[in-house]
C-alpha cells in the first residue's frame, strides 16, 4: 500500500517549486509564491478525483477526523459510533472534542455491523463513523438508512481505502463527510497530511477556519482576519502538499498495481478450501491495499500466521493481538490514562469500556490474517510469494 515505495522526479519537482519560491506556508505571501499554491492545487485535484465540491487538507488523517467532527458541531456529550477494529486515531479524534466514543462490533466485512450499530443508537448519538479498514468498506447503504431514520451524520474514515469505491462512488464521498490520511505508510503519502471531503459548504467553511485558529480567511491581510469561533492549528505545509500533489496524480496507477498483486495472491489462496475471504458489501470495489482472509479456528490462524513469518512472507498481520488496531489492547482507553485530568463531564459520560461484550468482533478477528500488498513487487515475485503463502497455510491445516 505505501506510496513511499514509488517515489521520484515528480515529487522532487513539486517540492523544489516550493523551495525555490521559499513560501512553505499554504496561506498568504502571494507576491513571493511565483504562482505556486500546492495545497490549493492538491485540494482541487482531490475534489476532481473524489467527485466532491469541497476538500480541505489538514496536518494528518487524525486531525482531519477531529476537524470533520468539529466542522459538523460535534462536541461534549455527543456520542460517536465507531468500530472495535480500527486505528487508535478514531477514539482520539472523538475524545479530543469531549465527545464519547461508542465502540460497536464488526462483522465479516471487518467493518461496522449495521445491526449492532442500530442497537447502539441513543438520544445522544450524533455520528456514525465507519472505518474502511484494510482497503474495503462498510455496508454504506445500510448505515445511510440508519442515519436518515435517526437524523445522524455519516463520517467515513477512508484513511486506508483511498481509491476504492461503493456503487460507483469514491469511498469518502458517500457520507456527509469523509477523511483520508497521507501519512508515510498510506497508499499515497505527503510524509504527513490528511484531508476531509464533503459536499456540504457550511462544514467546509467551518473546517478551513477551525484548522487555522478560527481565522475567517476573508480579505487579504493575515492578521486582519476575524474569528467567528475558537480554532486550533491543524494546517498542512506547502512542502507536504507538494509531495501529495505528485502522488495523487499516480493514485490510479498505484491501485492498478495493488489489484494485480492482490489478485495473484487471492487466486492462489482460493485453491485451499479452508480459506475464506473477507466479505465486500455488494457494489463495493476494494482499493486492494490488503488481502484479508479467514481460517477455520483461532489456533489454526495463529499457527498459519507464525508459519508465514517463518517462511519469509513478511507484511502479514494478525490484528487480534495487535496493540494499535483492535480494542482488546487499548488499555490507555479502557483505563482512561491521560496526561492531564480529563474534564469531569467527559469522564462521567464514558461507558465502562472494560466490561463490554465484543465476542462477535472476536469471532472474526481471531481468525483473520491481513497481508499488506506492496507496490514494488514484480509479477513473478508476487507469484513466488503466493506459492510460499499457500505452502505455509497448507502446512498447518
Ligand atoms: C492512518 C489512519 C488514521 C490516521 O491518520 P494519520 O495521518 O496517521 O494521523 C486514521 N484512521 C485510520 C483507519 C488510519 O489507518
Amino acid at each position: 500500500m505505501p506510496g513511499f515505495e514509488l517515489f521520484g522526479d515528480k515529487e522532487r519537482k513539486e517540492v523544489n517549486d516550493v523551495l525555490d519560491s521559499g513560501v512553505l506556508m499554504r496561506y498568504g505571501f502571494d507576491g513571493m509564491r511565483k504562482g505556486h499554491w500546492k495545497a490549493k492545487e492538491l485540494e482541487a485535484a482531490l475534489a476532481r478525483r473524489m467527485q466532491v465540491s469541497h476538500v480541505h487538507l489538514t496536518s494528518s488523517g487524525t486531525s482531519a477526523l477531529t476537524v470533520a467532527l468539529a466542522s459538523a458541531g460535534v462536541g461534549s456529550g455527543d456520542e460517536v459510533i465507531m468500530p472495535t477494529f480500527t486505528f487508535v486515531a478514531s477514539f482520539e479524534s472523538i475524545l479530543m472534542l469531549g465527545a464519547v466514543p461508542v465502540l460497536v462490533d464488526i462483522d465479516d466485512t471487518l467493518t461496522l455491523d449495521p445491526k449492532k450499530v442500530e442497537k447502539a443508537i441513543t438520544k445522544k448519538t450524533k455520528v456514525i463513523m465507519p472505518v474502511h479498514m484494510c482497503g474495503s468498506m462498510a455496508d454504506l447503504d445500510a448505515l445511510k438508512v440508519l442515519c436518515k431514520k435517526h437524523e445522524l451524520l455519516l463520517l467515513e474514515d477512508a484513511c486506508q481505502a483511498i481509491g476504492g469505491s461503493y456503487k460507483g462512488k469514491p469511498l469518502g464521498s458517500i457520507g456527509d463527510l469523509g477523511c483520508f490520511s497521507f501519512d508515510y505508510v498510506k497508499t499515497i503519502t505527503c510524509g504527513e497530511g490528511g484531508a476531509l471531503i464533503t459536499n456540504n459548504k457550511a462544514y467546509y467553511e467551518n473546517a478551513h477556519k477551525y484548522s487555522d485558529h478560527g481565522h475567517d480567511h476573508i480579505g487579504i491581510d493575515r492578521g486582519a482576519e476575524a474569528h467567528p469561533f475558537l480554532g486550533y492549528n491543524f494546517r498542512i505545509s506547502e512542502l507536504n502538499a507538494a509531495v501529495g500533489l505528485a502522488q495523487v496524480a499516480r493514485l490510479d496507477e498505484f491501485i492498478n498495481i495493488q489489484q494485480r498483486n492482490y489478485t495473484i495472491l487471492r487466486d492462489a489462496l482460493s485453491q485451499i478450501p479452508e480459506v475464506t475471504f473477507r466479505r465486500v458489501p455488494e457494489g463495493g470495489e476494494e482499493n486492494y491495499s490488503f488481502l484479508n482472509f479467514f481460517l477455520p479456528t483461532e489456533k489454526l490462524t495463529q499457527k498459519a500466521h507464525r508459519k508465514l513469518g517463518e517462511n519469509g512472507v513478511d507484511g502479514c498481520f494478525y490484528w487480534f493481538d495487535n496493540n494499535w488496531h483492535y480494542y482488546r489492547k487499548w488499555q490507555h482507553l479502557t483505563e482512561m490514562k491521560s496526561l492531564g485530568k480529563l474534564p469531569e463531564e467527559v469522564v462521567k459520560s464514558l461507558p465502562d469500556y472494560k466490561n463490554m461484550d465484543f465476542s462477535a468482533s472476536d469471532h472474526w478477528m481471531e481468525r483473520t490474517i491481513s497481508c499488506l500488498i506492496k507496490l514494488g513487487w514484480k509479477e513473478n515475485e508476487t507469484q513466488e510469494r503466493a506459492n510460499k503463502m499457500v505452502m505455509a497455510v497448507r502446512s498447518v491445516l
